[in-house]
């Protein structure tokens, strides 16, 4: 019998071998590294990357293509399913150097980058295929409409490479969106964040209100004379400044607040 897509579950199940091999190249899988699947679904990208280097995990919250998965496995190499909600897994655990991808379910992609940057360190490579409108805003340069707070805190943890689009006729059933592949890769040294939740939380105001500007959303945390003696204009909006512009603004809040 085949399986039902679940809607709840974000499935769409890729079908294009076109498509998967470009993925997979993408991916660029190689035997001895520690491999991650997020979603493996009915194995469309699972299988040919297990046969080609042996082993993988692969964390999956339906219990459904468990079964399933686990019964066609048997043929590539060795699978290890993890069973439940990738948002509550702690890839630390995982060990280190994971190269992480998946065709991600789209009704949790914001919650699982920013679940997954918190395991930065123990992760060499990523390469997720989204929604195509979520990998325009993580790989969008500061000025441009896409930008916003997804794509400070990615370029902030990641280097961002949008890949290639991938149509809705890839999959089955086919998504109203269509989709792109994107790598990202962490970056060995970041900017210096004093304080980080104090980082999420002013690039979290700034970004509040689209039309208000800089110093209106910042209204509580930071005057307009700090912005201006940070060189920046409390009148400008959030989109014009850059990922070390926020840090700026971050590490100026965290020693105002260290100091008093
Ligand atoms: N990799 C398969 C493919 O490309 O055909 C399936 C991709 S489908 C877009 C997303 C997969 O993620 C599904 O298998 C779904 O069951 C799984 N999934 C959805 N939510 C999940 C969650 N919270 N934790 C783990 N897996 C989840």
């Amino acid at each position: 019998v085949k399986h039902r897509a679940r809607k709840r579950f974000g499935q769409n199940f890729l079908h294009q071998d076109s498509v998967i091999q470009r993925i997979i190249t993408s991916i660029n899988p190689k035997k001895g590294q520690h491999l991650v699947e997020i979603g493996p679904g009915r194995g469309a990208l699972t299988f040919p990357i297990l046969k080609s280097v042996g082993k993988l995990q692969a964390l999956e919250i339906d219990r459904d293509l468990i079964a399933e998965l686990k019964v066609n496995s048997i043929h590539y190499g060795e699978l290890e399913i993890i069973e439940g909600d990738v948002l509550s897994m702690d890839f630390a655990t995982l060990g280190d150097n994971l190269h992480i991808f998946g065709n991600l379910p789209y009704n949790i992609s914001t919650p699982l980058l920013l679940h997954l940057f918190k395991a930065i360190d123990h992760i060499e490579s990523m390469c997720f295929m989204l929604q195509k409108e979520v990998v325009l805003r993580l790989a969008a340069e500061h000025g441009i409409k896409a930008y916003g707070r997804l794509s400070v805190i990615t370029q902030y943890y990641c280097d961002v490479e949008y890949l290639f689009t991938v149509p809705p006729q890839a999959f089955t059933p086919a998504p109203k969106v269509e989709s792109a592949i994107v790598r990202l890769t962490p970056k060995k040294n970041r900017l210096n964040v004093k304080d980080l939740n104090l980082f999420e939380s002013v690039v979290a105001s700034a970004f509040s209100m689209k039309r208000k500007t800089l110093a209106n959303n910042l209204k509580g945390m930071l005057t307009k004379e700090e912005l201006s003696s940070l060189g920046l204009d409390p009148g400008q909006r959030a989109e014009t400044l850059t990922v070390s512009d926020f840090v700026m603004l971050a590490n100026t809040l965290h020693d105002r607040l260290n100091l008093g």
